[in-house]
C-alpha cells in the first residue's frame, strides 16, 4: 500500500518501541522493523521519528513508573536518548544501512533559517542514502518550548522536507468510533478525506503507558500533513513487521488534499510582508523563468533587511515583480556577494555558503 509514496517519515512512538514493564528496547521488534524498512531502502528516502528516549532513561532515575518533574525527564532523555540511537545504528547496520541522529526542538521549525538548515541537512544525509533518526531534543527543551510529543514533531518533519507519506506507528489499529480497548465491538473508521468536527471529536485522546500523544495528537498531526500535501496511515506496531504488513484492515489512512509542491508554493505565494527586495538582471529573468535558482551573479541590488530564510521578492530592473523565495543568506551577506559567482562567495564572506541566493524549490513566480 505504500509503494507510491516515495518520501515516507516513520513515526515510532515509545509503546512501540520500548516494553513497558522491562522499559528495555523490544529488540526483536526493532530487528524487524529495520528489515522492512531496508525493502524500502535506498529507493524511497525515509526519515525515522522515534521516542523512547524519557521512557528509556526513566529505569536510571527513579523506580516510579513515570517521571513527572522536567529536571528528570531532561536527565532520563540525556541517558536514554544514547542507547537508544545505539540500537537503532546497529540494527540499521545489520541490514547494511548507514543512519544519523538529528535532536530537535519547538524553534527549529518555527524560525525560518533554522528550518531552512534542518532540511538542508537531512537532504544531505538523503543524498548519502544515510537515514535520519529524529527525536526531540528533550534535554534542553522546557515546557513551554517543547513540541511535547513526536506526532506533532513528526507531523513538522515531514512537512519540512515535503514528504508525501507519515506513518504514524500506534498501539491500536487506526482511528475508532469509540475506544476499542474499552469496547470491543468498537468500528474502525478505514480512510478519511478530510479531518472534520466529527473526526475530531472521535479522537478524544487514549493515552498509552508510555507515549504522550493518544489520538487527538495523531489527528492534529494528520491534519496539518494533509493540508500540506503528505497522507498519513495510523497502523499498529504491536506485532513484528508493522510497515510491510500494513494493510486496510489494521489501519486508518488520511488521504492528502494537495500535492507537497502546490501547497509549499501556496505558502509562498501567500506571503504577505516580504522583508525585502532583490532587483536582478534579465540574465536572472530568463534563468528564473526557466525554472533555475537564483544566483548572487545575477543579482543588482538587495533592498531592505532580513535574516536568512526570510521570503523576499524578486524584481526585474523595470520593478516587476518576477517570483517571490526564500533567501539562503541575510541582508549584509547578500549585500557583499550582488554579482559574484559562486566560486567568490568564500572569498567575500570567509565561509562556505550556498551557491545560491534562492534556490529553486524555494522559490515561485
Ligand atoms: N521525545 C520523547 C522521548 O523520546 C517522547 C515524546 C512522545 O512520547 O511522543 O521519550
Amino acid at each position: 500500500m505504500i509503494n507510491k509514496y516515495k518520501k515516507i517519515v516513520i513515526k515510532i512512538g515509545s509503546s512501540s518501541i520500548i516494553n513497558e514493564n522491562t522499559k528495555k528496547i523490544r529488540n526483536v521488534w526493532l530487528k524487524s522493523i529495520c528489515s522492512d524498512i531496508s525493502l524500502l531502502h535506498p529507493t524511497k528516502k525515509i526519515i525515522i521519528v522515534c521516542s523512547g528516549a524519557i521512557a528509556l532513561g526513566s529505569k536510571y532515575i527513579g523506580n516510579k513508573k513515570f517521571v513527572r518533574k522536567l529536571e528528570d525527564k531532561q536527565a532520563a532523555a540525556a541517558i536514554g536518548q544514547i542507547e537508544l540511537a545505539n540500537c537503532w545504528q546497529n540494527s540499521l547496520k545489520k541490514n547494511k544501512i548507514n543512519s544519523a541522529q538529528l535532536l530537535l526542538t519547538l524553534e527549529d521549525s518555527e524560525v525560518r533559517r533554522r528550518y531552512l538548515n534542518v532540511r538542508k541537512t537531512i537532504n544531505a544525509l538523503h543524498k548519502k542514502n544515510i537515514i535520519p533518526i529524529i527525536n526531540e531534543n528533550d534535554t534542553i527543551a522546557t515546557e513551554e518550548i517543547r513540541f511535547g510529543d513526536n506526532d506533532r514533531l513528526a507531523a513538522r518533519v515531514a512537512q519540512m522536507i515535503d514528504a508525501n507519506l507519515l506513518i504514524l506507528l500506534s498501539d491500536v489499529d487506526g482511528l475508532y468510533f469509540e475506544n476499542p480497548f474499552k469496547n470491543k465491538q468498537a468500528k474502525k473508521i478505514k480512510e478519511v478525506y478530510t479531518v472534520d468536527s466529527t473526526i475530531e471529536k472521535i479522537s478524544s485522546s487514549n493515552p498509552s503507558a508510555l507515549g504522550s500523544g493518544g489520538m487527538s495528537t495523531k489527528i492534529w498531526a494528520a491534519k496539518i500533513c494533509m493540508n500540506s500535501g503528505c497522507s498519513v496511515v495510523i497502523t499498529n506496531s504491536n506485532k513484528k513487521n508493522p510497515i510491510r504488513d500494513i494493510n486496510k484492515s489494521n489501519s486508518t489512512w488520511f488521504y492528502a488534499n494537495k500535492s507537497p509542491k502546490t501547497s509549499r508554493q501556496q505558502w509562498l505565494s501567500n506571503h504577505l510582508h516580504p522583508s525585502g527586495t532583490v532587483v536582478i538582471d534579465n540574465g536572472a529573468v530568463k534563468a528564473i523563468k526557466n525554472n533555475k535558482s537564483l544566483l548572487p551573479a545575477g543579482v543588482i541590488e538587495v533592498k531592505g533587511k532580513f535574516n536568512r530564510g526570510d521570503v523576499i521578492r524578486i524584481v526585474n530592473n523595470q520593478n516587476i515583480k518576477i517570483g517571490i523565495g526564500v533567501i539562503a543568506y541575510d541582508s549584509a551577506d547578500a549585500k557583499k556577494i550582488i554579482g559574484k559567482n559562486s566560486k567568490e562567495i568564500e572569498k567575500v564572506l570567509g565561509y562556505e555558503g550556498r551557491d545560491e541566493l534562492i534556490h529553486k524549490d524555494d522559490l515561485v513566480k
